[in-house]
């Protein structure tokens, strides 16, 4: 039984950071027509929402169920420059030029995070902690070592390698060949990030709904004539804010997203002499493998948060807890007997190339597809397509010109992808 007596199938973010409905509203309360409606509440639909709402432009943002219901407040925490192709992959397909400014995306996203956080002043226990990546064979450190080093100028950051004679300094587990410290990335508490930039949001104007599924959009000659289980207005723009909630009705961008469950669990209170010794630093964490695990200390050091992509057939928290609990033992063997207080599931967003994509489609600007790391890149993206509504040379960025493809459909089937999962998993025991 590895469930605590206070277990809660809810995210642990929730406790400081409760997620609530706002004042109900009325179908007659709905405006007849706005300059801006953005569909989505999350990180991605807020920092739209507030370029928008700033420029004076009356914005409307709807959220099919509560406010911040999706990623945006279940996520890990975890704050890096999130690119996920390597420079080397990039170069490849787009050339030199075209790869580093891509990867400067990244930078200037978390560049754009920490500037929101502290320019704002919003309270969520941000911390520039660093990450650790722990890397699993001597093939990989090797080629981490080798693409790290192998980084343009232009956009090189801070690393260096852990040595497993090292690795101890840096987490109480011999589980890892070695690691390599990435001391720029941070953490933060996706609840309160969450929380802190809704009330901004309402500062600036703009007005949020909760429990309103926009079920259709409607082209029509002022923008669009927009259907939603509240009642149907006008909006002259129109921001597409989903990305792993992105359901059929958005046809084209929901062929485009693959949504994958990634999940996580909190323990029990554990003692600070435990704790200490798990993460010494208080780093964020995450490691090489495909089918990949993050983790970190609860910002009051006080639990393991750990977190992963589990298969692609378990739906709801309970039946992944088991998966991520049997990982988190291979990494800490010393947690056996620790007891699970919080367990929860979000859906993240793939792409086809591992690209997020921001653009304009019939009419309909968007912003997703962070493939499970878009704290900081739906926070920047999110700022950058408010800036594409409001029509400003800012909102230009690198990956405007990527093709955002559909993904084949017998990757909309589960039973493939969950075989596929398994396989890499296994994969992962012998390469
Ligand atoms: C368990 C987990 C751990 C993660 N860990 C990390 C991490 O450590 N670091 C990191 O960088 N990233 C992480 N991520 C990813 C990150 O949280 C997301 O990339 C980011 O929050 C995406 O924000 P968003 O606003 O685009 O989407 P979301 O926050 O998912 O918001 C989309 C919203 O759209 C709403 N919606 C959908 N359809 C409609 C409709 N028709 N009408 C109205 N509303 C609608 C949904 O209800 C949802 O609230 C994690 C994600 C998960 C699930």
């Amino acid at each position: 039984m590895i469930y605590a007596n206070d277990y809660q199938d809810c995210p642990y973010w929730w406790e400081a950071a409760p997620r609530q409905q706002l004042p109900s509203v009325a179908e007659s309360d709905l405006p007849k027509m706005v300059d801006v409606l953005i569909i989505g509440s999350g990180y991605t639909g807020l920092n739209a929402a507030l370029q928008t709402a700033r420029a004076g432009r009356s914005t409307l943002v709807l959220e099919k169920d509560l406010v911040g219901h999706g990623c945006s407040s279940r996520n890990g925490g975890q704050a890096g420059t999130s690119f996920k192709p390597s420079i080397s992959k990039l170069e490849k397909k787009f050339g030199r030029d075209s790869a580093i400014r891509m990867l400067r995306e990244g930078h200037r996203a978390l560049q754009y995070l920490k500037d929101l956080i502290q320019s704002e002043n919003l309270d969520c226990d941000f911390e520039q902690s660093g990450r650790l990546i722990g890397i699993h064979r001597k093939r990989s450190y090797e080629r981490l070592a080798r693409e790290y080093q192998s980084i343009p100028n232009e956009v090189k950051h801070e690393f260096h390698m852990v040595p497993k004679t090292e690795i101890r300094q840096e987490i109480g587990s011999d589980f890892f060949f070695g690691g390599c410290v990435l001391p720029s990335h941070g953490s933060l508490h996706p609840g309160k990030y969450h929380s802190e930039l809704l009330t901004r949001v309402l500062q600036s104007g703009a007005t949020v709904i909760d429990r309103c599924n926009v079920t259709r959009l409607e082209k029509i000659s002022s923008g669009f004539s927009v259907h939603t289980t509240r009642g149907t207005f006008n909006a002259a723009n129109v921001v597409l804010a989903t990305n792993g909630y992105t359901q059929s009705q958005f046809h084209w961008h929901n062929k485009r997203i693959l949504p994958i469950g990634s999940f996580q669990i909190a323990t029990e209170v554990l003692p600070e002499s435990v704790t200490s010794q798990l993460n010494p630093r208080a780093r964020v964490i995450s490691d090489t493998q495909l089918v990949g695990n993050y983790f970190r200390l609860s910002p009051d050091r006080k639990r393991q948060i750990f977190g992963g992509r589990v298969t692609f057939t378990e739906a709801t928290s309970e039946s992944g807890t088991g998966v991520l609990y049997e990982q988190m033992m291979k990494i800490y063997p010393q947690l056996t007997g620790t007891k699970v207080s919080y367990a929860w599931v979000g859906f993240v967003a793939y792409t086809t190339d591992i690209s997020p994509h921001i653009g304009v489609h019939d009419g309909v600007h968007y912003a997703m597809g962070y493939c499970g790391s878009g704290i900081t890149l739906s926070s920047y993206f999110g700022m950058r397509i408010g800036q594409k509504v409001l029509g400003t040379k800012e909102g230009d960025t690198e990956l405007d010109r990527l093709e955002f493809r559909p993904w084949p459909s017998i990757f909309q089937r589960k039973p493939v992808m969950a075989a596929a999962t398994q396989l890499t998993r296994l994969a992962e025991n012998f390469i």
